[in-house]
């Protein structure tokens, strides 16, 4: 198997280079004309010495994903499904707005974490994309855009890790994909327009904030840990203080100012009055100081099996307004993608689930809603 090209930030490419008795200047040519161009041939590389040109075909190759369905919404979302292989299968969502153009990434075939509101979490565990299964999403999904458009311009404009997957269990291959997506001879993307979300991962929080960091998105989704541990289960190993601990440590590096809290609102689980004044108590208070955050409310998107019922909208708004006449500034998130299933929660993709997760999930007990007066 040849080395694949898409694996590498512009690092790696350089290391590559060399590797191949090859300057640096000619890694930033190969990595323009790949990621800024969408080449996938090195013939059309018109600027590479010939002799190069000749060489690269035998050592390596530019390998983007197959294109197994794509979906165009009547809002202008539009989701592709990749072939990762070996029967596996991951969403990437691109949601076109007046002013930006986000694509909403994958990092695994699954996940494990097995929140009780996710259709992916529902799906079991397979493996971790690697490098170039992630960017491969962004390059495919960037250059058939343009194309589409007529665009000679950049066409993804944001990009949020809120695909499939937990994307600071797979930190190696998460890292330099962000890279690319940050490098100017890459994507040349701002660290604010580049998003991972997580479940709370605390160590790998740390690591981002050293390694490269980017504006971050936690799920929190509960006031408490007893309600938390149940739907988020990594609570149970990195708590909810410890978590906004990790946000505190986070922001010094963060090229935002705060961090969003992403809630999804599960009717009579967490959306009471009593979980609001909660969250608002842990939020203002924690550390002393609190936590500066914005709130992302997502109603919540139902698929087959879950058990679940979103939120009345009238209860979604007076959550928020709670939030919000406390100073805290709260978004509900609009669906988009609906007709196609492309919303929050409902990439499913096609996994081959290796782990228990799946099994576990289906035995769990229903969620009963528990007054947090009574915890
Ligand atoms: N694993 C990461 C990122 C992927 S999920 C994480 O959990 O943060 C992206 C967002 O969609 C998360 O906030 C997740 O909690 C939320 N989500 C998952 N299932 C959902 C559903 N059915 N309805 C609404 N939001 C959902
Ligand atoms: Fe995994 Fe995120 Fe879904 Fe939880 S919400 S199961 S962490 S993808």
């Amino acid at each position: 198997m040849t080395v694949n090209l898409l694996d590498f930030d512009l690092e790696g490419l350089t290391a590559f280079c060399e590797q191949l008795g090859e300057k640096r200047f000619r890694a930033v040519q190969l990595f323009r004309w790949i990621h800024q161009k969408g080449a996938s041939r090195f013939d059309e590389m018109s600027d590479l010495a010939k002799s190069l040109r000749e060489k690269l075909p035998s050592v390596c190759s530019i390998s983007g994903l197959p294109v197994l369905s794509r979906q165009d919404s009547a809002d202008g979302t539009i989701k592709w499904l990749f072939d990762v292989g070996d029967g596996n299968a991951v969403e990437t969502v691109f949601i076109p707005e007046d002013d930006r153009g986000t694509l909403c990434v994958s990092s695994q075939a699954g996940c494990a974490v097995g929140c009780r509101f996710c259709s992916t979490g529902h799906q079991g565990f397979s493996r971790n994309l690697t490098t170039g299964e992630i960017l491969a999403q962004l390059w495919h999904a960037e250059h058939f855009l343009r194309q589409h458009l007529k665009s000679s311009e950049r066409v993804v404009t944001n990009v949020v890790m809120m695909g499939m997957g937990e994307p600071l269990q797979n930190y190696s291959a998460l890292v330099p994909a962000l890279r690319a997506m940050l490098d100017d001879h890459g994507y040349g993307l701002s660290r604010r327009r580049v998003t991972v979300s997580t479940s709370g991962v605390v160590p790998m929080i740390d690591r981002l904030a050293k390694d490269c960091p980017v504006a971050l998105a936690v799920s929190l989704h509960a006031p408490n840990d007893q309600l938390r541990d149940v739907l988020v289960p990594i609570n149970r190993k990195y708590p909810i203080a410890e978590l906004l601990d990790a946000c505190l440590r986070y922001l010094p590096a963060a090229p935002r100012d705060f961090i969003t809290f992403e809630y999804c609102m599960l009717d009579g689980v967490n959306d009471q009055p009593e979980h609001a004044a909660q969250l608002l108590d842990l939020v203002r208070h924690h550390g002393g100081q609190g936590v500066p955050c914005k709130f992302n409310l997502i109603p919540f998107n139902p698929f087959p099996d879950s058990g679940l019922k979103c939120s009345p909208r009238p209860v979604v708004q007076a959550f928020a307004r709670t939030l919000s006449e406390a100073g805290i500034v709260t978004t509900v998130r609009k669906t988009r993608g609906d007709d196609i299933d492309a919303a929050c929660g409902q990439l499913a993709g096609d996994v081959m689930d290796r782990t228990q997760v799946a099994r576990r999930i289906a035995a769990a007990q229903p969620i009963r809603f528990v007054h947090p007066a009574k915890e």
